[in-house]
This record gives structure tokens, sequence and C-alpha cells, in this order.
């Protein structure tokens, strides 16, 4: 995830946090010091570090839980609104989809339920309380503990609830659709907290649209993964492809970007292999610092991911996406280019699928 810091590793999987769980801790932090001098500001660092280990006790919950079902964790990070644990993919059994989710909030629980025995009787007005430093430390963890484990059951990606509300429908309904249901009730709950946040807090506004954004996302992804399900590369790539060769200069690779609509091209070798790509606006930087006779081989991108004509398409795009490039070179069996994968074209197969979902693109086989 962008904008977020390694800070550790544990069993496995790397331990992250987001820059703005850091400015949600530092405003707790600020606001104490303010109303209450340094003592309460020092007490509340010590609340958060503790809050901080409860966030990811619950995300190891989910983390260890998707291991159990033989998934691993690369990464995970922590958010304001609790963590997001990058499991490597969503169990398919609704059951253990459901388990995974249930498992953070039910630490969180557990936790909560410790901590009041602990602490013997904890009025609950007390742990509402928990940004004010006065109060006791463990009747505010076990209300934070709380907070954390009913905040990520709102029933909306990314939150947990989002997951057990899919789960749910998949068993009903099936995932594809599930996921679509789920995500249109999440964009819901985000109108409902944005308008709560409009009137009250303004940290649920900030809330909101992050859910906003997140649910959107998640019917987007869901969206392109069926459409492109059952199809190859070929289905989908662009045929007819202007490539560059390796030894042209900067004004042959201009010559080209006019001649044609594209924004980026293969740089392609003798024997017609991609070696790198050439992407516009690289070239156009690399005009204003060099002449004209420079070659391209030190402005374009190398080494390029390549993809096969008769590659999953599904897979291609996991590789564009983990490459972060807008395009792919395609190669034919012999490795020689043979067109090109850009997000123009996956925008223009989910067109068509979206007027024609039974098309089998059977006139390219
Ligand atoms: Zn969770």
């Amino acid at each position: 995830m962008l904008w977020s810091i390694t800070i550790g590793r544990v069993a496995g999987t790397a331990v992250r946090i987001h820059i703005t769980f850091i400015l949600f801790l530092v405003w707790i932090g600020a606001s104490a010091l303010r109303h209450d001098g340094g003592d309460a500001a020092l007490r509340n660092v010590l609340f958060i570090v503790l809050l901080f280990a409860c966030v990811l006790l619950h995300e190891f919950g989910h983390i260890l839980t998707a291991r159990r079902f033989g998934i691993n964790t690369p990464e995970v990070t922590l958010l304001p609104i609790g963590g997001v644990a990058s499991l490597e993919r969503i169990p398919d059994k609704p059951g253990q989809e459901l388990a995974v989710a249930l498992a953070g909030p039910a630490v969180n629980i557990v936790i909560a339920v410790a901590l009041i025995l602990v602490a013997g009787a904890v009025i609950p007005e007390e742990m509402q309380k928990i940004d004010d430093p006065r109060i006791c430390l463990v009747a505010r963890l076990a209300g934070a503990n709380l907070f954390l484990a009913i905040f990520n059951l709102i029933p909306a990606f990314p939150m947990d609830g989002g997951r057990v509300l899919h789960a749910v429908l998949s068993m009903k309904m099936g995932p594809q659709r599930a996921t679509s249901v789920a995500a249109r009730i999440g964009q819901g709950f985000a109108f409902v907290l944005g308008f709560a946040g409009l009137f009250g807090n303004p940290m649920l506004l900030f809330i909101a649209i992050f859910v906003y954004v997140a649910a959107a996302g998640e019917a987007q992804d869901s969206a392109l993964r069926s459409a492109v399900t059952g199809l190859r590369v070929m289905d989908a790539m662009e045929t007819r492809v202007a490539s560059v060769p390796v030894e042209a200069s900067l004004g042959d690779a201009v010559d080209v970007l006019l001649a044609t609509a594209q924004h980026q091209f293969p740089v392609i070798d003798g024997h017609r292999k991609p070696v790198g790509l050439l992407v516009r606006e690289d070239l156009i930087a690399a005009l204003g610092a060099h002449p004209r006779e420079a070659p391209i081989a030190d402005v374009m991108r190398a080494p390029t991911p390549v993809v096969r004509v008769r590659q999953d398409l599904g897979e291609a795009l996991n590789v564009l996406g983990a490459g972060g490039s807008t395009a792919l070179c395609v190669v034919d069996e012999t490795g020689a280019l043979a067109g090109m994968l850009t997000r123009e074209n996956m925008a223009e197969m989910m067109m068509i699928k979206s007027v024609q979902p039974d098309w089998t693109f059977k006139q390219r086989r």
C-alpha cells in the first residue's frame, strides 16, 4: 500500500504503518498535550502503543486463521480504522472467508473482556472517552477494543464486516454477484457515515470517503475479473502496434509518436524480440535534456514484462497491475512481438462484455 512504512516482520508477514495511522496517533497525543499537559500526553503515548498492539493482534487474528487454510500474508498495513492484512488470496469457500473475517474482531472482543475482568467493574461512560487521558488506562483500552470490534464489523469493504457480508451473500448467490451486491451495500453505508460525519464527527467523513473509494474499487475489480474469465491475452490484445527498433534515435521515435495514436511503444531488437518499452512522457522529458540524435535505448523502460499470446488474460492482468505499468508487450511462441496489452484495451473489452456478456472473441482464434 502506498504511503506506508515497514517497521518489522512477524512470522513471515511484514508489518507496515500507513501515514494516516501515524497522523491519527499524533492527533490523539497532541490534543492531550494541549488540554492536560506533558504528563497526560506521556500516558496517552503509552495508550497509543498498547492500542497499536491490539490493532496488530486483531490483524494477526486474520493472518493466523488464513494460514490454517493454507493462505500466506506477505504484509499487514495499519490504518486509522484498523488494519489491512494483504492476504495472498481470499478463501474460495464462503465458510473459510467468514472465519478469517470474524477472527480479527473476535480478538478485540477477547482482549476487551479480559481487560474488563482484570480492571473489575468498568463504567461504560469511561470506556467511551478513549481519548481522555484522565480515565484509567485499562478502561480506555477495553473501550478502544470494543470500538475496534464494532467498527470493523460495519458491513462495508474494506472493513471486516464487508467480508462477512460477502461470505454470507456468497452462500446464497455465488461469489461474483455477492461482490457487486456487497459493494453496493458498502457504498450505501459510506453515504450514511458521510452524512453523520457532516453533522457530527469530521473523522466519520474521512472514513466514509475511504470506504466509498474502497467499495468502488472492489466492485470495479470484480467486474474486470468476471469479464476476463476464460479469455486469453490474444482475445484482448492490440494487434496493429507500431514498434521502435532499439537502435532508433529520439527523433525517429518522435516521428512514430506523431504518426500513430499510441502512447507506449514496444522497443524491439533485430529478431523482433521486445527489449524495452518507450513511454510518451519519458520521450518528451528526454527531448528537453538530450539532442534528437540521442539513442532511445537510454530512455526506454527496460527490462519490460512480457506476456504470451495464449496466456490466461487474468494472469496478464496481474502482471499489468504488479508492474504499475500501463502497457504490456505480447510475444508469440518464438518470443517475437505479436501485440500489446493496455489498460485502454481492457476497458474496451469490458464495454463489449457489458453489452454482450457471452461474447467469445471466436473470430480471433
Ligand atoms: Zn480486521
